[in-house]
């Protein structure tokens, strides 16, 4: 019986034994997911939510898309040739997911509303127990981690925050029972959320409060549906699509070359996004204020077909004085201000680089992995394994987000490296593998020095892509091919490999 078969009954009486654990149903997990099936490898997915998709379930706040082409932004081995548009709303990303899910038939595998909070590793048995807020234990021989880093919403401790009386909500809980309609509401915020929600709600609120601590750059993106001829051209015309999606795929690696060698190219992205903002915005004063000082790249670009079009609306305010303090009626400013408000919107982000100290993980001798990582900076081999911990991985773990293009190719290059990894283990007759302190200081050394030259280490802001001492502890130093090569083979020499049987007990 596999484990996916195992009663209810049974699940709640016992820990669950699996041979991968796999947390989180978002790209990374069912990716994940699909490729141990392909292998033959048991598994189980532990998923914090009542359905699958990650960020696309999570975030349905008016307006949100993706801002990465969807020919691109999707399984290279699931090709979709009827995405509406070339950058989809997120129902239809969430409905892509939920569609490979039953597809793959994955359900079965999955517990949902299983909220990982704790994960040991027991030396003596070369075994992960790991446990979920209800209790439940589950015992495995590898913990792969597909919980990605932007899901833990982040509000800033303003002082009086709670005393406000209105409705306030962070943009990736977002409230639909507050109806905005005639409303005062402020959005703190101008990232990437943001800049999606202010065009879409600017039409039916009374007035409109933009909180602005940074401008960001914001280049133009085409919206209009594809045509049906040209879905059906996509799904019929033989090599169409793959062309379309390799196009897309070099353009934007383009922009990975100037990020991560030249920032001085990204200078024509600065061209535009100054254009972008004089073609909607007449005000002088008010361009001013939201044009960017530092190089574009240096945090995300963002892409917009109307966002100054929200921003130059009359209803719509830009404030950029500092928040001081909320009070029970609205948000005070450095100027002492106190713009009143019916409800606050915050558009703040996500914990990222602190994202990992939200799950408890002990390794090898009770080794705390948060006082690990919080001594030495968060990093892994090569993205995804951790040093001298065993059979732990991370799907999009340190340093393997990108500002340039899809996650999916990084995600897809990893979900290969840790297939080859539990193979590597298997076929040795081993329990386990753990990359060696010497491979992984090797290779960060080598990814911090690329990343000195990048655009977000020069680029003269601040982002979330740099940890508290200013490390850059989240983007891949090149292009995507390059950590495809990176990842194209596990090296042995790598790790060391725990708990080999002697040959006779392997005959
Ligand atoms: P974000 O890009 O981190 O933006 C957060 C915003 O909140 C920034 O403008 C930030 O200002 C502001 N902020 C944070 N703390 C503040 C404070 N104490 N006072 C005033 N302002 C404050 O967050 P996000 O918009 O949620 O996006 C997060 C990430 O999600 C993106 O970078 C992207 O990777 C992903 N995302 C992707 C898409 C997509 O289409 N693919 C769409 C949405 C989000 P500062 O700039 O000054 O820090």
């Amino acid at each position: 019986m596999t484990v996916a078969e195992q009663t209810a009954e049974e699940v709640t009486q016992k820990a669950i034994r699996t041979r991968a654990l796999i947390i989180g149903t978002g790209f990374s997990g069912l990716g994940m997911a699909i490729a141990l099936q392909k292998q033959g490898v048991d598994f189980l997915i532990l998923e914090k939510a009542d359905d699958v998709g990650g960020t696309w379930r999570d975030n349905t706040y008016p307006g949100c898309a993706c801002d990465v082409p969807s020919h691109l932004y999707s399984y290279s081995f699931e090709p979709k040739p009827t995405w509406s548009k070339l950058f989809s709303p997120q129902p239809e990303i969430w409905d892509y997911l939920k569609g490979v899910t039953d597809k793959y038939g994955l359900r079965r595998y999955i517990r949902f509303n299983s909220f990982v909070d704790r994960a040991h590793w027991d030396d003596a048995e070369y075994r992960w127990h790991v446990f979920t807020a209800d209790g439940q234990e589950y015992i495995a021989q590898f913990l792969i981690s597909g919980a990605g880093a932007l899901h833990i919403p982040l509000i800033p401790d303003f002082e009086g925050k709670d005393d406000f009386a209105g409705a306030a909500f962070h943009s990736a809980e977002w409230d639909h029972s507050v109806d905005l309609t005639g409303k005062r509401v402020a959005v703190i915020g101008t990232g990437a959320s943001a800049i999606q929600i202010v065009p879409e709600i600017v039409r039916d609120v009374a007035e409109l409060q933009l909180y602005q601590r940074t401008p960001p750059w914001v280049v133009p993106r085409p919206n209009k549906p594809f045509p049906e001829a040209l879905k059906r051209a996509f799904a019929y015309v033989p090599g169409l699509r793959l062309a379309v999606r390799t196009g897309i795929y070099w353009f934007l690696e383009g922009l990975g070359f100037a990020m991560t060698r030249a920032p001085g190219l990204l200078r024509v992205v600065e061209l535009v996004g100054k254009w972008n903002i004089r073609r909607n915005v007449k005000d002088k004063e008010l361009r001013r204020r939201l044009t960017p000082t530092y190089r574009a790249g240096c945090k995300r670009i963002l892409y917009s077909p109307n966002y100054y079009q929200g921003v130059a609306n009359p209803k719509c305010h830009l404030i950029t004085d500092r928040i001081t303090r909320i009070t029970r009626d609205g948000i005070v400013t450095a100027d002492g201000t106190e713009h009143k408000v019916d409800v606050i919107i915050y558009a703040t982000g996500f914990h990222v680089t602190d994202s990992y100290t939200y799950v408890d993980i002990k390794g090898p001798g009770g080794e705390d992995l948060v006082d690990r990582w919080n001594r030495e900076g968060v990093a892994a081999h090569r993205g995804v394994a951790v040093a001298d911990v065993p059979n732990l991985f991370f799907l999009l773990g340190p340093n393997t987000g990108l500002g340039h293009t899809s996650v999916v190719i990084m995600i897809e290059a990893q979900i290969r490296y840790v297939a080859e990894a539990i193979a590597a283990v298997d076929k040795r007759g081993a329990q386990a593998l753990a990359p060696t302190r010497e491979a992984q200081d090797r290779d960060n050394a080598e990814l911090q020095q690329r990343l000195a030259r990048s655009v977000w280490n020069t680029g003269g802001c601040r982002s979330w892509y740099l940890d508290e001492h200013g490390v850059n502890r989240t983007l891949w130093s090149g292009m995507t091919w390059e950590y495809w090569r990176h990842m194209r083979k596990l090296r042995p020499s790598e790790y060391k490999f725990l708990g080999v049987k002697a040959p006779a007990e392997v005959a």
